[in-house]
């Protein structure tokens, strides 16, 4: 798209892994956060970024953990196998309702005056890439997703791939899933924390690219930045992240592409990111209202 000078408007996108406890089944991190009080401090924080949203005028896509929308009555894993059969059976069993179940957020954001765009993060935030997962059971896993969702009137058609583990691309297809958000194109990963340091100041903003995977037909589309430094990371990273997301603004006020995501837990556990996302949230709205960017769903 392009303004009357001819200079095209840049994009900006914002989503939300949108998960609760379902997002560390995998890794058993559940436990500590819900005695941490995690998953209830994330019912305000996710009322505080709700209201700036509506502040600000700034939707954006939630990709939803099926099974935390889903009736608790109507809930099945029962095709998935091995380790992480197992430890979704112990998730059920033993975390608090705060931890499982999310059907009072997505309550809160179906009632913003903002009006917000949906995805899918899967049905139980399944692990594309675990070995022990087939593809029948990706299939299932993307069938219920496209159930649950369907059941609340949102939509599926967009997947964000739990921890970004991209797989079963035909099955992705088969619920009729046709975009997943891939992890940066120039994402850095490995090494030591120096050498992640210096990477994360070196590269560029990523912005967002978008390819036809030419075997399953699923667009796969390239995000850029994630919008939080850490719950534990000290003052150098945080200074840098935020410098990171400077840029990614700047550049998107030059007409690219950006993509930031985040959890909802992030705006609970990490100090001072609650007032900081509200601030890059403040910073789009300026963008906007000057005719620079334009505010699309992912
Ligand atoms: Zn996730």
């Amino acid at each position: 798209m392009s303004d009357t000078t001819g200079k095209s408007v840049g994009k900006i996108r914002i989503s939300m892994d949108f998960e609760c406890g379902w997002g560390s089944v995998e890794d058993g991190n559940w436990r500590s956060r819900e005695a941490a009080g995690v998953y209830d401090t994330l019912r305000p924080a996710m009322r505080r970024y709700l209201d700036a949203l509506d502040r600000f005028q700034v939707p954006c896509t939630w990709a939803c953990v099926g099974a935390m929308i889903d009736d608790p009555k109507a809930r099945d894993l029962s095709y998935l196998k091995g380790s992480y059969d197992r430890k979704t059976r112990e998730f059920l069993a033993e975390a608090k309702p705060n931890t499982i179940d999310g059907r009072d957020l997505l309550a809160m954001i179906q009632a913003t005056t903002c009006a917000q765009s949906f995805g899918t993060h899967s049905y139980s935030h399944m692990n594309f890439q675990d070995p022990e997962q087939d593809d029948a059971v990706a299939r299932a896993e993307m069938e219920n997703a496209a159930r649950a969702n369907g059941l609340r009137g949102i939509a599926h058609d967009r997947l964000v791939f739990p921890r970004n583990l991209f797989g079963h691309f035909d099955a992705v297809m088969a619920a009729g899933t046709t975009v997943a958000r891939m992890p940066a194109h120039n994402a850095t990963s490995g090494g030591g924390l120096l050498a992640r340091a210096w990477a994360s100041y070196a590269r560029p903003p990523s912005p967002v690219l978008e390819q036809v995977d030419a075997s399953s037909g699923l667009t796969l589309h390239y995000g850029s930045e994630f919008l939080n430094w850490g719950a534990r990371a000290g003052g150098g990273k945080q200074a840098l992240t935020k410098r990171r997301h400077t840029r990614a603004l700047e550049a998107a006020a030059r007409g690219a592409d950006i993509h930031f995501w985040l959890h909802p837990c992030d705006l609970a556990e990490t100090p001072g990111l609650d007032k900081h996302v509200e601030t890059v949230l403040a910073r789009i709205a300026i963008l906007r209202d000057k005719g620079l960017v334009e505010t699309v769903p992912f």
